[in-house]
């Protein structure tokens, strides 16, 4: 191999660039980012940027001790054969790059909700406009309660805006948590003076004001959107890879044809584990994705198959989610610990150690039908945390009323577990 182009210069391509020479790769390698500045961590934006404590969240890059050709400002605008059609800022097209190894590692974008003039935030960019604009005292309405609107509502709030959050399902998180769960995260709202408006359709935004579908408007100094991501592929349309939600790959991260490969939030990958397609979209998987994407567009044979992970710092709190409990679970079985009295998930059985309506710190197991973890959500239980994620990704069986118990250690709860 020779020449190995990478689109995309977030962590993934960043990590992809750098595991190729970590890797021994001496070849021709050239890094192609839309973006006008090097490679960067996106959850600070969110966080210490949005709220002031950092200006900058610039990943370590040298792309001359790497010998990289990092071309930023540079979009790549078309897949045709062993090309990447190019375009820089202003141009129509720019160069093509011939490759004879690809790693597609374009990310993701907002999801657009009709309207003009709202604000999203993906970006530095966005991230520094958006924290001008909030200013103590204005009036701030945050669509949707996912990670990123609770992040944001979070910061809003330490800064003195009054925050209104709006979500079209009836809990925080629905896209990943069921209401069981995501109903205990809904009083962190108000309790951080925060409005959350559930079961709230929007059907438009402006600049400052948020159209909701049953005629009813709300104004806003600042209106902010986050309903989720989508993969950038649309320069990809007519590759001739197959694309459904993302840049479909194997286990092994190769998109089908011969030296391509899609990692980060771009691939829509198979999943031995939960026997589906699952996209990563967050953080962890950007880190550790490229690796084996590389291993194996150097010949290896590398299969890549973790549980997912996320985590999200809101209201105060550490709230850390792995696993994929939806993904092919059959039947249900009572839930253990309190508050037991819930119905479960559907085939999935509930396990609690604390109680969200009384502890400020509690975990939640998601167990299949042979007593396996199929997710865990902490909040501010690190250590419960660490134990279910290692557990959930060895498969093993726990002892669902060992679990449930405060007193005893995750780890102990594996079934035949010495303690
Ligand atoms: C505000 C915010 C907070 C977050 N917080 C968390 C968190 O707390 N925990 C967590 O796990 N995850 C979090 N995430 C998600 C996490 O940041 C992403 O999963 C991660 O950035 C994905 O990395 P990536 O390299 O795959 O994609 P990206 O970071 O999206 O990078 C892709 C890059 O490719 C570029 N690009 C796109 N199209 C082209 C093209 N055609 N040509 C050239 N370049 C192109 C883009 O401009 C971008 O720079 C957060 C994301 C955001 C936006």
């Amino acid at each position: 191999m020779e020449r190995v182009v990478v689109v995309g210069a977030g962590l993934a391509g960043l990590r992809t660039v750098v595991g190729l020479r970590e890797q021994g790769y001496a070849g021709e390698l050239t890094l192609v980012g839309a973006e006008s500045r090097g490679p960067y961590d996106r959850p600070p934006l969110s966080k210490a940027i949005l709220s002031g404590k950092s200006d900058d969240s610039a990943l370590p890059f040298d792309p001359d001790e790497l010998r990289v050709d990092f071309r930023p400002g540079v979009r790549a605008t078309r897949l045709r054969g062993d090309v990447v059609e190019t375009a820089g800022p202003g141009e129509v097209s720019g160069p093509d790059l011939d490759f004879d190894g690809l790693v597609l590692a374009t990310g993701a974008e907002p999801v657009v909700l009709p309207g003009e003039g709202a604000r999203y935030l993906r970006t530095h960019d966005d991230a520094h406009a958006l924290r001008a604009a909030l200013r103590p005292g204005a009036a701030v309405v945050i669509v949707g309660a996912g990670w990123i609107g609770a992040e944001v509502a979070t910061v809003a709030r330490t800064v003195g805006c009054r925050v209104t959050v709006v979500e079209q399902a009836p809990t925080p998180v629905a896209h990943a948590l069921p209401p069981q769960v995501g109903r205990h995260l809904a009083p962190w709202y108000a309790e951080a003076g925060a409005d959350l408006l559930l079961d709230h359709r929007v059907a438009a935004v402006g600049p400052n004001t948020v159209d909701f579908a049953d005629g009813t408007t709300l104004r806003a100094d600042v209106v902010i959107v986050g309903v989720g991501v989508r993969p950038a592929t649309g320069w990809l349309a007519d590759s001739g890879l197959e694309l459904d939600r993302g840049v479909v790959v194997g286990a092994d991260l190769a998109a089908g044809r011969r030296g391509v490969y899609a990692v980060g939030d771009v691939a829509a990958r198979w999943s031995p584990r939960y026997g589906a397609r699952v996209r990563g979209e967050h953080w962890d998987d950007a880190l550790r994705a490229p690796a084996v994407a590389v291993a194996n567009l150097l010949g290896g044979a590398q299969t890549y198959d973790p549980v997912p992970y996320v985590w999200s710092e809101q209201f105060g709190r550490m709230v850390q989610y792995a696993g994929l409990p939806a993904a092919g679970l059959p039947a249900s079985t009572p839930a253990a610990g309190p508050p037991g009295a819930e119905p479960d998930v559907p085939g999935t059985q509930l396990v609690w150690r604390g109680d969200p309506a009384a502890d400020d710190r509690w975990s939640v197991f998601w167990l299949d039908q042979d007593a396996r973890v199929a997710a865990v959500l902490a909040v501010d239980q690190p250590r419960d945390f660490v134990a279910g994620r290692r557990i959930a990704e060895s498969g093993a069986a726990v002892d669902p009323a060992l679990l449930a118990d405060p007193a005893v250690s995750v780890k102990s709860s594996v079934a035949g577990s010495a303690g």
